[in-house]
């Protein structure tokens, strides 16, 4: 196996977000460091790390509660620049465009060329907003991060009566779950909440579409959602997104007030056209270990990634970013160290739905392991302290630690 030595190694990280962020966590084996302990990193290990990105980290899953109003677009963003000099990691302000070598070098934006000898792959999801006409005109999406979600509640604030249509496609091609359900089932309970407490939800209709749902759909989340007397419009799927509404495949207009979408999710444009294996669905192709095929020391995880052999049910989601960004830096570590990559990932679907008065906690793991040992109930409003915990502790890792 062809050896780069670990102690000069320069390794590249591509992106800010959960993958990227775990991936150095896991890779730099320590998860604290003081002010002033990068010099003291580069001592001990001296693998020179850049991470080329926008600096800014953004927490998603508290995006929906800016519905509420009990989180604003301050509490979900994070200036990363200190968590990396805490940890001696050059950063550079820029994007991605291109892999080449084979992947010994990336290519930004603003035409630098930054030469590794391992590079991480972690730029998140693309979202096919031409897949429906209209999408990226009449629809606001709080996957696309804080500013859009804002302006959504900006419009629904603005309202006293309406029509609101919340809704999600799935990318299948790739055989898992690339598109945005759980938090697509969160926003309209949050928004049904939300307008109960205005005291104006009789004069509105929240309906809930997805092409990816079948008439008769029958479940916990279901429940939860009729409970709410949120309309499910399973199976479908608007032709065309236009001003004031949508139009059906049959050429019918439906009025909507305001639409929250989530398109279908693939990987990024580079991949394909810098050569990178890429899957059906478009992601970056890696095997369980987290390694692209075919390219010496090169690695991904989270959205832009697919996987090798999933189960249908397992969704992007930042707790699989964590579970393969783990085993990505610690294979990374292997074959540096010119040892084969043997750390494999699991799959596991785990996440708090919150709908403010009540929450339910979706697991599924492939190997049938519960959330923390069982220890919290599946369902109930005490959850949502659980779900704020995990978060508030990850954003203080990133801000002080
Ligand atoms: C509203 C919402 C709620 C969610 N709720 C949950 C939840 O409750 N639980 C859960 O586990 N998951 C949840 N998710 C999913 C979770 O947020 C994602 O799966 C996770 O963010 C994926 O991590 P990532 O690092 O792959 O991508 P991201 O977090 O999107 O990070 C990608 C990073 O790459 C950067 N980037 C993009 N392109 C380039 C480029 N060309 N060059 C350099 N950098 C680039 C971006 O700026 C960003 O910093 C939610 C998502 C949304 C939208």
């Amino acid at each position: 196996m062809e050896k780069a030595p670990i102690g000069q190694a320069r390794v590249t990280v591509a992106g800010n977000g959960f993958a990227s962020l775990f991936f150095l966590m896991y890779f730099l084996e320590s998860p604290a460091f003081c002010a002033g302990a990068g010099r003291l990193r580069r001592l001990w290990s001296p693998i020179d790390i850049t991470l080329i990105g926008t600096g800014e980290f953004v927490y998603f899953p508290a995006i929906p509660e800016f519905l509420t109003g009990k989180r604003t677009r301050r509490d979900v963003t994070v200036d990363i620049r200190p968590f990396l000099k805490r940890r001696g990691i050059h950063f550079v302000d820029d994007q991605i465009t291109g892999v080449e070598n084979a992947g010994r070098a990336v290519r930004t934006a603003t035409g630098a060329v930054y030469p590794n000898d391992a590079l991480f792959l972690g730029t998140g999801p693309t979202f096919r907003k031409d897949a429906i006409a209209g999408t990226r005109e009449f629809t606001y999406s709080p996957c696309y991060g804080p500013a859009d979600m804002e302006r959504f509640v900006d419009r629904i604030t603005g309202l006293s009566e309406g029509v609101i249509y919340v809704g999600f496609t799935i990318n299948r091609e790739d055989g898992f779950v690339a598109g945005r359900t759980g938090p697509m089932f969160e926003c309209a309970c949050l928004l049904d909440f939300a307008l109960r407490r205005r005291g104006v939800r009789e004069n509105f209709e929240i309906h809930l579409f997805s092409p990816d749902r079948t008439p008769g759909e029958k479940g916990a989340i279901t429940d939860r959602l009729v409970e709410r007397g949120i309309i499910l419009d399973d199976g479908y799927g608007p032709a065309a997104f236009v001003e004031g509404g949508m139009t059906d495949p049959d050429g019918r207009f439906r009025r909507a007030d305001a639409i929250l979408y989530s398109p279908p999710m693939t990987g990024p444009a580079f991949a394909s056209s810098s050569g990178l294996p890429v899957t059906k669905g478009g992601h970056i192709a890696v095997d369980r270990y987290g390694q692209v095929p075919g390219l010496a020391r090169v690695f991904a995880a989270g959205d832009c990634a697919g996987h090798e052999t999933p189960p249908p049910w397992v969704p992007h989601q930042a707790h699989m970013a964590q579970l393969r960004a783990q085993a990505a830096a610690a294979n990374m570590r292997a074959v540096l160290r010119g040892q084969p990559a043997s750390q494999r990932y699991r799959h596991e679907l785990s996440c708090i739905l919150d709908m403010e008065d009540d929450a339910l906690w979706m697991h599924r793991s492939e190997d049938g392991r519960p959330p923390f040992r069982n220890l919290f109930p599946r369902r109930g409003p005490r959850l949502i302290a659980v779900k704020s915990t995990l978060e508030k502790a990850f954003l203080f890792y990133l801000r002080h630690l």
